[in-house]
């Protein structure tokens, strides 16, 4: 909605707020190359949509209802560690991708580096069945915080709940750097509708704002983690890194605004049935769980 909706009268904001709802997309993967993107994908239930007389408020670019789900969550959340362990005095940021629940304030465009913007997050895909990527990435996310808060670590969650609106993609990033993060580990999976296309990869950013640096370690980490999560007997992408499972990209702005090394798992496939059937598998999620703090304290070893 343009900003001169401030000035139109009430009736025809309620008329435009309607057409608006009406007209608006189905949230697709943001982390999905174009070409990769789901053309239908099962949704979560859109956010609780505010009738046409409630109070609204103008951000930038689009209107939006009040109320607890109008505005991102910032922040993240912090966890202490468990115990002492290898990884005592480490923190360690995990971001659970996506958010719990649709909400307009989504498609507010923000920083995505390099001067491009993105819109602010989405809920992410979904399987044949109905499994939704959001809650994928909470549970897994939640199950790797535990295995490193036991190894001694402090986590930061990007997100609080899975019911919300978590932060923009800028904020998660900024999440990482403001925890001088050791390690962000950013858990998604994919969308990809090709019938063949199965398996998980690992994307890194050439276009960090940590620098060469920061890119070198971030590929370190990349490269245990893909050996650690080959284990979990999810095969290496068909469809996206040529049989590495690794993916530098440019576009991915939680990475590209990140000052600390950082990468972002595509778990699997959820358009896949075989994929999908072993990411819903809790044997499967504690294996993962295991293996991803195995190698993110490989990486961190002194
Ligand atoms: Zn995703």
């Amino acid at each position: 909605m343009p900003r001169s909706a401030r000035v139109l009268g009430a009736t025809a904001l309620a008329a435009a707020l309607t057409s608006a709802l009406t007209a608006f997309p189905p949230p697709a993967d943001a982390n999905a190359p174009a070409a990769t993107r789901p053309t239908s994908v099962a949704q979560t239930p859109v956010a609780r949509r505010t009738p046409p007389t409630a109070s609204v408020h103008t951000t930038r670019h689009l209107t939006v209802a009040r109320g607890p789900h109008a505005v991102p969550s910032t922040g993240g959340l912090r966890l202490a560690p468990l115990a002492r362990g290898p990884l005592t005095g480490r923190t360690i940021v995990v971001d659970p991708g996506h958010n719990g629940r649709r909400s307009r304030v989504n498609d507010r465009l923000v920083p995505a580096g390099g001067g491009r913007t993105k819109p602010c997050n989405t809920s992410g895909t979904a399987s044949r069945s109905g499994a939704s990527e959001h809650a994928f990435t909470w549970n897994l996310a939640n199950r790797t915080a535990t295995e490193l808060r036991r190894r001694g670590a402090t986590v930061v969650l990007t997100r609080p709940n899975d019911r919300g609106v978590g932060p923009c993609v800028d904020e998660r990033a900024a999440i990482g750097n403001r925890a001088r993060a050791d390690l962000v580990l950013s858990i998604h999976a994919d969308g990809n509708t090709s019938r063949r296309a199965r398996g998980f990869h690992i994307i890194t950013s050439t276009r960090m704002t940590g620098g060469p640096a920061a890119q070198r370690a971030s590929t370190r980490y990349a490269m245990r983690v893909r050996t650690a999560f080959a284990r979990t007997g999810m095969p290496r992408s068909t469809y996206l890194g040529r049989g590495t499972a690794l993916t530098p990209r440019t576009d991915i702005a939680g990475l590209n605004l990140s000052r600390r090394p950082a990468i972002m798992l595509e778990a699997g496939n959820m358009r896949h049935p075989t994929d999908a059937a072993l990411l819903a598998k809790p044997s499967f999620r504690a294996k993962a769980a295991r293996l991803l703090a195995d190698a993110t304290q490989q990486t961190l070893r002194r």
